[in-house]
C-alpha cells in the first residue's frame, strides 16, 4: 500500500479547501447582511416611523428630540425619555411648550 499516505493527504487538503471556502462564503454572507442593513438605514434615516415623512431635530435644554414635519409626532432616542423625566418642573413646562402642537 504505497499510495495510502498520499490519499490521506489528498483527503486532508480537500477538507482544508472546503473549510477555507466555507469561511469565505460566511464572510461574504456577513458582508451582504451589513450592506443590507446600511441600505435600510439610509432609506429610513430620520423618517417618521408613523407616516414616513422627514423628522426635524430640535435641540432644547440639551435634549435633541426628533419631531415629524408632517404629523408632528415626537420621537425620542435611547435615554432621552429618562433625561426628560429628570428635568425639573419649570424646565419641563418650557420643554413642553417648545414641542407642543
Ligand atoms: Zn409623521
Amino acid at each position: 500500500m504505497p499510495n495510502k499516505p498520499s490519499e490521506m493527504e489528498e483527503e486532508y487538503y480537500a477538507r482544508l479547501e472546503f473549510e477555507r471556502r466555507k469561511k469565505q462564503e460566511a464572510e461574504k454572507q456577513a458582508r451582504i447582511v451589513e450592506e443590507e442593513k446600511n441600505k435600510l438605514k439610509e432609506l429610513h434615516y430620520m423618517a417618521c416611523p408613523k407616516c414616513g415623512m422627514k423628522l426635524i431635530e430640535i435641540d432644547y435644554k440639551g435634549i435633541a428630540v426628533d419631531k415629524c414635519s408632517v404629523c408632528e409626532g415626537v420621537w425620542l432616542d435611547a435615554g432621552e425619555l429618562e433625561a426628560i423625566a429628570r428635568l425639573e418642573k419649570g424646565i419641563l413646562d418650557k420643554w413642553f411648550r417648545v414641542f407642543k402642537r
